[in-house]
């Protein structure tokens, strides 16, 4: 029986773990490394061979656990998925948002490669790949206990982090003997809206937990409705949008929440019946999903809303746009509104048009909800930008810039320590994944001193014998390789030497000031690098 660590390992994306037991070969989650350049994924994609893995089981929705599934499929994995129903639903039209967005990255580095000469790129995976391997999902519910095969249980549990979202029990026999293992997942934070409180897992020999927050202590969330309100407030009274740039699965549904409790509680004044518009294709599909799944995947107070016939996520003056056309309207149309975009860090999506038109209204708000990573447009606005590059135009940031970050959707360090402690008996060992940094590490570390436990941080590839509680194979950190190689770049330099030959032997014909400025500029191009 053995464990191996493919992803995740201190590192927070890319969740992948092997598990191996009586010749059966099970993943848990096939995540995608995210922050880094998805067409070098092709290469490191997977060391494993993907067709000879005969089960996945999946955490919960998110690209970071459930990204690499199509490519998985695409290297022939035909094997089953086994998750809880709201992640299969939400899972499917994450994978197809995923693929198109891979798919017309590849088309768009084409099209300008073809320009500068460079080679083709492929899509990680296509929508085909996607829709296929939605396909072999099949679906369970909370507490459920689910036998693969023989001497292999698996039960999933509320993690509370996103609608659908687990923790993992597997209880595997090999040798007449069997060990508990629990896979965290992503544990969520005890204060989210709409979504239960984490349960808390109680037994288990083996433990792989997440360290996403484990050096953060969140603020007290219950401020949250009041401040967004009194921004609502302040940007309509000035007579100027509210632009939320948000993520569209989980934290776009939570302010939908809060924003039906405002109107419910008419917690902004004299603007009745206030327009929201959610204009994301997936946010609008994920609304979707949240009003389709069972009661069970809500918190007491969203099942009291449910059980009454209202939908605790939608209210009068809600609106969605589904067509470019509808989506270019709303900037028309000059009613001060609140408008909820992706993507929440601005990279992509119809989010960059509403910047555009109203990032340099001073009478506008622009208020984040998410973690914006360094580099993109979101850090950059939060930061303080003064002007911003938007489709190729120059914007100056006149409009109010806000945050609001006490909607967390992962644990801290209090709701990790608490997670652990609700352990009965001392673990065999503890991995910790899932941490940026030294998180990973340090939290290791802590769960060694604070709890008395053994504890580790693998490296990519380290590889356990859970029978006997033994390294078996030592880690490394993974050289993220690109496909463009010193060679590559070279050759691109000699062929680039080589038009610029054929431009000089063509320029007998110019007139003299062009030509001393060319020359000029190539002298000072030669004394730069030589
Ligand atoms: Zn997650
Ligand atoms: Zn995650």
């Amino acid at each position: 029986m053995y464990l191996t660590f493919y992803g995740a390992a201190r590192e927070v994306t890319g969740s992948c773990f092997l598990l191996e037991v009586s010749g059966k070969k099970v993943l848990v989650d096939c995540g995608l490394r995210q922050g880094s350049d998805v067409f070098d994924q092709e290469d490191d994609g997977f060391v494993f061979d993907a067709s000879k893995i005969d089960y996945v089981l999946l955490t919960h929705a998110h690209i970071d656990h459930s990204g690499r599934l199509p490519l998985l499929y695409k290297k022939g994995f035909r094997g089953c998925i086994l998750t809880t129903s709201a992640t299969t639903k939400l899972c499917r039209i994450m994978l197809l948002d995923s693929a198109h967005i891979q798919e017309s990255d590849a088309e768009w580095r084409n099209r300008k490669g073809k320009r500068s000469g460079e080679f083709a790129v492929q899509p990680l995976y296509t929508t085909e790949d996607a829709e296929n391997v939605s396909r072999l999902i099949q679906s369970c519910e909370y507490g459920e206990k689910v036998r693969l095969f023989e001497g292999f249980e698996v039960t999933f549990t509320d993690a509370g982090h996103l609608l659908g979202s687990s923790s993992v029990t597997v209880s595997a026999t090999e040798d007449e003997k069997t060990k508990t293992l629990v896979f965290s997942g992503d544990i969520g934070n005890s204060a989210q809206p709409l979504l239960n409180d984490p349960v808390y897992p109680t037994k288990a020999d083996y433990i792989v937990m997440e360290s996403t927050y484990a050096d953060r202590i969140h603020d007290p969330a219950d401020e949250t409705e009041d401040r967004l309100a009194a921004i609502i407030q302040s940007t309509l009274d000035a007579g100027g949008n509210l632009v939320i740039p948000s993520f569209a699965v989980g934290r776009t549904q939570e302010i939908l929440y809060f924003i039906r409790n405002i109107k419910n509680q008419g917690k902004v004044k004299g603007h009745e019946g206030f327009p929201v518009v959610v204009d994301s294709p997936l946010a609008i599909d994920a609304t979707n999903i949240f009003a389709e799944v069972g009661d069970h995947y809500y918190d007491e107070e969203a099942r009291e809303l449910l059980s009454k016939g209202i939908n605790p996520i939608g209210f009068d003056g809600l609106a969605v746009s589904i067509s470019s056309d509808d989506s270019r309207m709303i900037n028309e149309d000059d009613t001060p509104k609140v408008i909820i975009s992706a993507s929440g860090m601005c990279e992509a999506g119809r989010i960059r048009h509403h910047l555009k038109h109203n990032l340099w209204r001073r009478e506008c708000t622009v208020l984040f909800v998410g973690y914006q990573a360094v580099g993109t447009l979101g850090y950059a606005l939060l930061n303080g930008a003064k002007r911003v590059r938007i489709f190729g135009d120059d914007i100056a940031v006149n409009a109010r810039i806000r945050s609001l970050n006490s909607t967390s959707s992962h644990a801290d360090r209090m709701g990790l320590m608490k997670w652990l402690d609700a352990y009965e008996e001392r673990p065999e060992r503890v991995f910790v994944v899932h941490g940026g940094g030294d998180n990973p590490e340090k939290w290791a570390d802590d769960v060694r001193k604070q709890f008395g436990y053994n504890a580790v941080a693998p490296l990519f590839s380290e590889s356990y014998d859970l029978l006997k509680n033994e390294r078996v194979k030592e880690g490394f950190t993974p050289e993220r390789r690109s496909r463009i190689t010193p060679n590559t770049v070279y050759k691109y330099l000699l062929e680039s030497g080589g038009r610029i030959g054929e431009l000089i032997k063509n320029f007998s014909g110019r007139t003299n000031s062009e030509t001393k400025r060319f020359t000029r500029e190539l002298d000072e191009l030669f004394k730069k690098y030589s």
